[in-house]
């Protein structure tokens, strides 16, 4: 299994949600076993041996392969959700969107200053969610930061939102 045969796996629905937005439909590469376990393989690879301690995925297309990628690196899986899904205290965040604001929480509890962590989304637009996201997890103090997407937009240039001392890393690239 190769990177083509992932990217060809991705389903795209022209004018979804609305006219001009290719969406990129994941659901088509997690119903076939093979790519599943494929795509579970080249994230692996590309985490080994950075002392990953827990995986947080964003709600909520980050909740599909972020508890696989936990399990395969032996660390933990911690939820970044809309407001009030979260039952115990949390830290927030809030970010602008194309119309209005938006805001994120996390469990203060959730992570600590040992925590190597690697932040996961399905897919890089803008980057606005990530970023917020970066932003909540490094307030928290931990040891270092890792981001990761399946899918990266290029065309719309999401990557240089971030620190350039951070690593953040897509598998699949799409112009847009
Ligand atoms: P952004 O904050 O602009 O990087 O948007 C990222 C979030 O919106 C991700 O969680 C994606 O699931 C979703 N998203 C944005 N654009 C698309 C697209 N073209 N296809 C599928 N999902 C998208």
């Amino acid at each position: 299994m190769n990177l083509d045969n992932l990217k060809s796996s991705v389903r795209n629905i022209p004018d979804f949600p609305i006219p001009g937005i290719q969406f990129k439909d994941v659901t088509t590469m997690f119903k076939d076993p093979e790519i599943l376990k494929a795509l579970s393989l080249e994230l692996k690879k590309m985490y080994e041996g950075k002392g990953i301690t827990k995986v947080v995925g964003i709600e909520s297309r980050g909740f599909i392969m972020g508890p696989i990628m936990a399990l395969e690196m032996n660390a933990g899986f911690i939820p970044i959700r809309k407001p009030g899904k979260l039952p115990a205290d949390t830290y927030e965040e809030t970010y602008e969107k194309e119309y209005g604001l938006d805001t994120i929480q996390i469990h203060k509890d959730a992570l600590n200053e040992d925590d190597v962590v690697l932040i996961h989304d399905d897919l890089l637009a803008t980057g606005g969610t990530m970023l917020a996201a970066y932003k909540l997890v490094k307030k928290m103090g931990v040891k270092k930061i890792y981001v990761n997407f399946l899918i990266e937009l290029e065309d719309l240039k999401g990557m240089e939102l971030f620190p350039k001392d951070i690593e953040v890393k897509s598998l699949i690239k799409f112009d847009k």
